[in-house]
């Protein structure tokens, strides 16, 4: 015998086989009936359907056969099942594949045969509608025809109960299930045609009150969204859609409150073959269980969000690949994109430019180190053009099969406070450090200029001026419009700088007007000039002043007093009001220093007007007695040393008495004074006008010839006699006389050389006064 045939499709046919549950089922007179039948038209011995399992062949029904089964490899019908086709045997004991089965070799065994096959689905072939003969014969086309028709009328019973079974058991899972299914026909009307029994437990509303032809689906649906199912519907019905794909909302009823169901809806449209829309199908969910969670997500999300933004968090997610930054809503907040407008924000464009190569530089250690997570501090364009601090923290949460990065999330920490506390300590400290520094060099130099070129720099730096002034109100004045310049430089200007430098030190005075006056000078309150700054608030001359476009205008205080004011303009940022919390330790100093710079020049000049007291006559202001014959004794010795010629005169008003006699004292004092004026007018610097006591004085004459001496003394002496002194109305006269002398190698003596002196004065009286004698 040889093996079996199995067909292709086995286990497949074998699974359906035992789905449909006929193999020893019980008889059904539908299937007796066709045996019969079969058996009377065909004239055979028996006929037979049998289904193949695994290892046997099962009649479910037979007529002319006393086993209910045989084994499959004494089957006839395993080659029919396998091939698929109709076989017919006419005498099995000429047939190889059949001559030494039992059931042919047996008495009364089968000679005849003839089968077609049962086949479910174009493919399953379960088994066969035979007959059997005991005696060879053939069969007619028309005989095996007419097996073929009633096989094929078998299969296609058992098919329809199979699909019966399958929808009752479907539907009796729908009935049970969240999912209702429903029918809109369009004729005559768009209406409801159908509502599955489940309607009641998905949508809240029986089958019954949808069907009804007054009630409208879409009534039962939130008002929110019924227009959209509206629309979404009809574009179905006109075919510009093939599918309907939506959420929404149905109000039902219970104990007289309103009941929310969201309800997810797919509907398709039923096709003609001429591709016309027949009915709408929809399938119905209750979905109310899953949309909460959706919703309670998102919630969640959005508390995570709301979390975060609250500590000033905000989450990124960065692709590598396409260099997308996607930030969390708050996060375009912070930077000024409004949150309905996303914008795709590409971080290299956005990062600091002075930040951006230690991000990248941090983001490239990071993936290539494979460290626990990435952490960087950069600043953020806001869209406004001011930049935001933040601290991010990420993770790399995709990477391609290569193991290539493909994307980043983390989170974005807004620490532009903390950036600007920290500044503001580190620009606090910068200014104390400056203060001190200052203080110092003040009190080494004692120069306020010196310490205003050291100061403004720093203090333009740090508040991004272009420009900066410091000027003092000068002591005891009531004019507050003019301040005398301390300090005037200008960033990048050096030349300028060392030009203004120049012209404070010889006194620079810059002239002010403005509210500034008021405001600053009169009040002592800072003043803040915003671009552009106008004349009315501040307006500084000389012309030669740098132009101002915004400034910041602070009072300088010493105690309670504004003693001057310092200007910092041109920023180019906004003026942050930190600045003045910022520069007033600085202020305080300034004013201070200016303070004790003003007490400073007074406490010299009270020093120069002692020194010059105590070094003049009271009353006509030439050198004293003490003071000329130190001179005197200093050219003495000078001469002893170097032979410089030097010649001195002794000088006595005529008739002096008389003044004081005739006109008073203070006449007399008169005369005094202006004999000194006219003498020192005609006398050279380097000549030394000394009152000795009285209406006598003296001249020393350094480097100069007894001759010279003399025609200087002439000249006085011609001064003095050629116009009358007017006092009190009055006309006086008055004359001199004087003794000249050189000094000679021979006075080893000062005295000598001043003896001659007095001499020679004495011979000038003797011979009637008004002259000038040598000795
Ligand atoms: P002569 O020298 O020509 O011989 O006559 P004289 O009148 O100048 O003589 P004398 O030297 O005796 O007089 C000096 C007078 O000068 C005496 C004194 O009253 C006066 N005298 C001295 N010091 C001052 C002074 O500071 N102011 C005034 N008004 N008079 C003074
Ligand atoms: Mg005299
Ligand atoms: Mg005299």
């Amino acid at each position: 015998m040889s093996q079996i045939p199995v067909p292709e499709n086995e286990t497949a046919r074998l699974q359906l086989l035992h789905e449909l549950e006929l193999v020893d089922s019980e008889s059904e007179p539908l299937y007796d009936n066709i045996t019969e039948l079969v058996k009377e038209v065909l004239g055979v011995d028996a006929a037979l359907i049998t289904l193949i399992d695994e290892e046997r062949q099962w009649f479910k029904a037979k007529v002319g056969m006393s086993e209910t089964e045989t084994p499959r490899e004494h089957s006839f019908c395993t080659y029919v099942v396998t091939s698929g086709q109709t076989m017919v045997v006419e005498d099995a004991r000429q047939d190889r594949r059949f001559q030494d089965n039992p059931y042919v070799i047996a008495e009364n065994g089968v000679r005849a045969y003839a089968g077609a096959p049962i086949t479910l689905f174009g493919e399953y072939h379960l088994g066969s509608l035979c007959v059997v003969a005991t005696e060879p014969r053939s069969f007619s086309a028309r005989e095996v025809r007419y097996l073929e028709i009633l096989a094929d009328w078998i299969a296609t019973t058992i098919t329809d109960r199979y699909e019966l079974k399958n929808y009752r058991a479907e539907r009796d899972i729908l009935a049970q299930g969240p999912v209702c299914a429903v029918v809109w026909r369009l004729e005559p009307d768009v209406h409801l045609s159908y509502v599955a029994e489940n309607a009641k437990r998905v949508l809240g509303y029986d089958d019954d009150y949808l069907l009804r032809p007054d009630i409208n689906y879409e009534s039962i649906v939130h008002p929110d969204e019924r227009q959209e199912l509206l629309d979404r519907m009809q574009r179905l019905i006109d075919g510009e859609a093939s599918a309907l794909e939506m959420d929404y909302r149905v109000i039902g009823q219970k104990n007289g409150q309103d009941v929310i169901r969201w309800v997810y809806h797919f509907a398709r449209a039923d096709l003609d073959k001429d591709g016309n829309v027949l009915r709408v199908r929809g399938y119905l969910l209750d979905d109310s269980k899953g949309k909460l969670l959706e919703l309670q997500l998102r919630e969640t999300n959005q508390n995570f969000e709301l979390a975060l933004t609250a500590g000033d968090l905000y989450t990124w997610s960065w692709n590598l690949q396409s260099n997308q930054l996607h930030t969390s809503q708050p996060w375009q907040l912070v930077l000024g994109y409004p949150g309905d407008t996303p914008e795709r924000l590409d971080w290299r464009e956005l990062v600091h430019a002075e930040d951006f190569e230690l991000l990248k530089h941090n983001l490239r250690k990071y993936l290539n180190s494979g460290e626990e997570r990435f952490e960087a501090r950069f600043r953020i364009r806001h869209r406004d053009g001011h930049y935001v601090w933040v601290h991010s923290v990420g993770r790399l949460v995709d990477t391609d099969h290569d193991g290539r990065p493909l994307r980043m999330t983390g989170i974005h920490h807004d620490i532009s406070e903390q950036v600007a506390n920290e500044q503001f300590l580190q620009q606090q400290a910068e200014i104390l450090e400056l203060v001190s520094h200052i203080q110092h060099d003040f009190m080494l130099a004692k120069d306020f200029s010196d310490v205003c070129d050291e100061a403004l720099p720093k203090l333009m730096r740090m508040t991004s001026t272009t420009v900066g002034f410091v000027g003092e109100l000068p002591p005891g004045s009531s004019r507050y419009n003019l301040v005398l310049a301390h300090g005037l430089r200008i960033a990048a200007d050096q030349k300028r700088t060392e030009g203004y430098q120049q012209l404070i030190r010889q006194g620079l005075e810059v002239e002010v007007s403005g509210d500034v006056i008021d405001n600053v000078l009169k009040k002592g309150q800072p003043q803040v000039c915003q671009q552009p700054i106008s004349k009315l608030e501040l307006h500084c001359q000389p012309p030669a002043f740098p132009e101002l476009k915004n400034g910041l205008v602070l009072p300088l205080y010493f105690k309670r007093d504004v003693v001057g004011l310092m200007i910092l303009g041109n920023s180019d940022e906004r003026f942050k009001a930190h600045f003045l919390n910022l520069l007033r330790p600085m202020l305080d100093t300034l004013g201070t220093l200016m303070h004790m710079r003003r007490m400073d020049e007074e406490r010299r000049a009270a020093v120069n007007e002692l020194r010059r007291l105590a070094t003049t006559d009271e009353l006509t202001g030439v050198a004293n007695r003490r003071v000329f014959w130190e001179a005197v004794e200093q050219r003495y010795d000078e001469f002893m040393r170097y032979d410089a010629p030097m010649s001195v005169a002794i000088i006595d008003l005529d008739h002096f008495k008389k003044v004081n006699d005739s006109f008073g004292h203070a006449a007399g004092d008169e005369v005094l004074r202006v004999f000194c004026a006219r003498a020192k007018e005609q006398l050279r610097d380097i000549d030394l006008l000394g009152r000795l006591g009285g209406e006598e004085f003296a001249v020393l004459f350094p480097y100069t010839s007894r001759d010279d001496a003399l025609k200087a003394m002439e000249r006085v002496r011609k001064a003095v006699a050629r116009a009358s002194i007017n006092f009190a109305g009055k006309e006086l006269q008055i004359t001199m006389s004087a003794g000249i002398t050189e000094v000679r190698r021979s006075d080893d003596k000062l005295d000598l050389w001043l003896a001659r002196a007095d001499a020679a004065l004495y011979q000038a009286k003797e011979k009637g006064r008004n002259q000038c004698v040598t000795g």
